[in-house]
């Protein structure tokens, strides 16, 4: 028996690795492909600090002159959104910020024809979820108004750290048919952020459960990526803490399970580790990560044989 309802035979399995962008794009290209990711995830600004967008701009439009001529050579990229953007935020000029530097990743992200945006929505802090959720999904709103692009934004699920929104796969689907333009978004699962979540995917059955409850709320179609990390934190400490593959509670069987089930196998899985000596992932790592999702893939064929 099979289980998962989505194959994506049209595209090929691939493990990505978050990396540098300190040099430009082009040195994070470079430092994909030295490790032997098959596509990366970058940050387009300082995670950490509000960043004038005119420069990030003139950056972006030279790499996309600079991709053209090297497209062959180009790996597919993921953004992942400023920390500091809270578009669940009580303060206003937070959540203005928040709106204005999600605007400025978004149009980023289309100069240099991402293959998503990654974000986490954010917390409500000591006012109600009800309200957090009001603001957040006009905020979302008003991005899409004002950016027109095809790259979509990827909701992250979150560890459940505080008073953040998007835990829930029911809560993320709630936002989802809350928004104007819900077809530019998709989602990015988090394996830590899940596993920290209370989620557990030690067997077939397990993994069933979850790929089960993920098409009864979002839909198994609106998963676009995943972040591929093991958890130094065990299941329900609601805490964002990621392990080395294979070195965490989540350990090396859960993962090749929940890479390789059908449902989600040819996505792509992003790593997000600290990596060796807190470097960020490395050439170990990534061949930790494909030897998970080939063991994975074995697991759940020979099962349904
Ligand atoms: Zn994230
Ligand atoms: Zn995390």
């Amino acid at each position: 028996m099979k289980f998962g309802t989505t194959l994506r035979i049209d595209k090929k399995m691939t493990i990505g690795a978050h990396v540098s962008k300190n040099g430009g794009y082009l040195k994070a290209q470079d430092r994909g492909r030295e490790i032997g990711a098959e596509c990366i995830q970058i940050f387009v600004q300082s995670p950490r600090s509000w960043q004038s967008p005119v420069r990030i701009e003139s950056e972006a439009i030279e790499f996309r002159s600079e991709s053209t001529l090297k497209s062959k050579k180009i790996l597919p990229m993921y953004v992942h959104a400023s920390y500091l953007i809270n578009l669940a935020s009580p303060q206003i000029e937070l959540y203005k910020r928040s709106i204005a530097a999600l605007k400025d990743n978004l149009n980023i992200s289309n100069i240099i024809n991402a293959a998503g945006l990654i974000l986490h929505l954010g917390s409500y802090k000591d006012t109600t979820r009800k309200d957090g959720l009001k603001r957040l999904i006009a905020g979302l709103n008003e991005v899409t108004d004002s950016v027109d692009t095809d790259v979509p934004i990827l909701i992250e699920n979150t560890a459940g750290q505080g008073n953040t929104v998007g835990r829930e796969f029911d809560e993320i689907s709630g936002i989802l048919s809350e928004l104007n333009e819900a077809d530019r978004f998709g989602v990015c699962i988090d394996t830590q952020h899940l596993f920290a979540s209370g989620y557990t995917f030690e067997s077939f059955e397990a993994v069933h459960h979850l790929t089960s409850k993920i098409n009864s709320t979002i839909g198994i179609e609106k998963v676009k990526c995943f972040h591929f990390n093991d958890s130094v934190v065990e299941s329900g400490s609601l805490r964002d803490r990621h392990a080395n593959l294979g070195e965490g509670f989540i350990g090396k069987q859960s993962l090749a399970l929940i890479a390789g089930t059908p449902s989600f196998r040819y996505l792509p899985l992003i790593l997000e580790v600290p990596g060796l000596n807190r470097s960020g992932p490395g050439k170990t790592d990534v061949t930790t990560g494909k030897r998970l999702l080939k063991k994975g893939i074995n697991l759940w064929d020979l099962r349904s044989l």
